[in-house]
């Protein structure tokens, strides 16, 4: 299924993104609300909607943004600092944009998070 989201359109270049990382199988780009120094969106070229959807056959989506993201971490030079990746699923999760992507946040000593708005 064609993936009809904003990240759909950034995929099929329809709308503008700064984007750091292209392969076959996913694109990365800056967020555009970022919440760290850095803010990395990876996203799958699949279209899935959430991470309830995944099918355990298609396991490696996943693992692939994951592995995408350690490795723009080592590139850029900030991998042995540290970094941390999320994933948001649906309304208490705090997802917005339903195609999942894993967020690359680093830059600073990050926060705790997890609690309750
Ligand atoms: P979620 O809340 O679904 O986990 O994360 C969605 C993220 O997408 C948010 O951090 C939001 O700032 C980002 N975002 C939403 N629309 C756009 C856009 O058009 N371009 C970019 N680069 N990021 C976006």
């Amino acid at each position: 299924m064609t993936d009809p989201t904003i990240f759909g359109k950034i995929i099929r270049r329809e709308i503008p993104a700064d984007i750091v990382y292209e392969d076959e199988h996913l694109i990365a780009f800056r967020d555009i609300a970022p919440q760290a120094p850095v803010h990395v969106l990876f996203v799958p070229k699949l279209h899935v909607a959430t991470l309830n959807d995944l099918q355990a056959d298609r396991a490696e989506v996943v693992g692939r943004l994951a592995h995408a993201a350690a490795a723009y971490a080592k590139r850029e030079g900030f991998a042995e600092n540290g970094y941390r990746i999320v994933m948001n699923c649906n309304g208490d999760g705090g997802q917005t944009v339903f195609q999942i992507h894993l967020h690359l946040l680093a830059g600073a000593q990050l926060g705790r998070f997890g609690t309750p708005r």
